[in-house]
């Protein structure tokens, strides 16, 4: 496990990424799906439906205010990208009879959004809004351990990772859970969040849902700092002993072992239970909830450009090997002086 120290924080302010974070004029967008956006990048899944979906297009930077759009084939998407240039470009989650009028629902794929903009504990000292390679990184390793859960668990076999210009998404596809309604889905992300305190006789199991929020104490322990600690009602001392790297060392290898055993000693009974409502806290703020509740949902197209960073929307198809600063960056960008 990796203790982050004060210092790291600051990599982030190479000249390569102040050139990526920079919004893309219209021109710029012209020339990306002019001459790099390809119909070969769209995933097959939302091309092999792509007539039960519902378009949504941002033309002016203002929100995805044209929707109830219904595209019928990829070579009307193509032309319509083109022509366009739109400042954002969104697809349905959702499958209908009659997108165009968001009528005769089908069901839908199950969607988790990691936002790095939004990450509620960041292993960087980025400023609201903004984004770097080091909460980048934290946000795909979130994402990927999520994917692992929903394998492991729930047997989950259709898992697609797409990067979202900012963040990731994980867009689910098996059968099973397209017909899900929203109540179900919150469920089901309350359990890869870790967004519930297990019972206390629970607590230590070693499969199952404890396990889960068991992961998600360990990956905090490296990012808490004495603010956070403070913030969640741990008192001073106890807090500063705590972040004493030794002790972090031991609470993480007990962790691995399904002990809490250190940590309650370290915290007392009250702060303990102090400490696992602030963990169940920041879990719920790792994915945006709305997403992954909402069966009507529209999410930003892979291929399309997210225009006010100028990075691509893309699929993955390794994650454990993209690279956002490099595979994400459109060649304008590249380009810019
Ligand atoms: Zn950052």
């Amino acid at each position: 496990m990796h203790f982050p120290n004060a210092s790291e924080g600051n990599r982030s302010n190479s000249r390569r990424e102040l050139q990526v974070f920079r919004e893309a004029t219209l021109e710029e967008r012209r020339r990306y799906y002019r001459e790099e956006w390809k119909l070969n990048d769209v995933p097959e899944f939302i091309l092999a439906t792509i007539a039960q979906r519902e378009f949504g297009f941002d033309h002016r930077g203002e929100g995805p205010n044209d929707r109830y759009n219904r595209i019928s084939t990829p070579t009307q998407l193509e032309g319509v990208l083109i022509n366009a240039a739109p400042y954002a470009a969104y697809a349905s989650i959702s499958f209908y009879e009659r997108p165009e009028k968001r009528e005769g629902w089908l069901g839908a794929e199950l969607v988790f959004d990691v936002d790095a903009k939004d990450l509620p504990l960041r292993p960087c000292s980025c400023s609201p809004g903004e984004v770097c390679e080091l909460c980048l990184g934290e946000a795909k390793e979130y994402i990927i351990e999520v994917a692992e859960i929903l394998r492991e668990d729930f047997a989950l076999k259709e898992l697609h990772f797409v990067y979202s210009g900012r963040g990731y998404h994980l867009r689910v596809l098996d059968k099973d859970v397209l017909h899900m309604q929203s109540p179900e889905r919150g469920s089901l992300l309350d359990y890869v969040a870790g967004g519930v305190i297990p019972e206390p006789e629970l607590l230590e199991l070693r499969r199952g849902y404890p396990r889960v929020f068991r992961m998600r104490v360990l990956r905090l322990l490296s990012l808490l700092n004495l603010e956070t600690l403070r913030s969640g009602g741990i008192s001073l001392k106890r807090a500063d002993a705590l972040l004493n790297p030794k002790m972090l060392r031991r609470v993480a290898n007990e962790l691995e072992e399904a002990k809490f055993t250190t940590l309650k000693e370290i915290l007392g009974s009250t702060g303990f239970a102090k400490f696992l409502e602030l963990v169940r806290r920041i879990n719920a703020e790792m994915l945006d909830a709305k997403v992954t509740v909402d069966v009507k949902r529209i999410l930003r197209l892979p291929s399309s450009l997210h225009s006010k960073v100028s990075m691509k929307c893309m699929y993955i198809k390794n994650i454990e090997r993209f690279d956002p600063l490099k595979d994400a960056v459109p060649r304008f960008v590249q380009e810019r002086g």
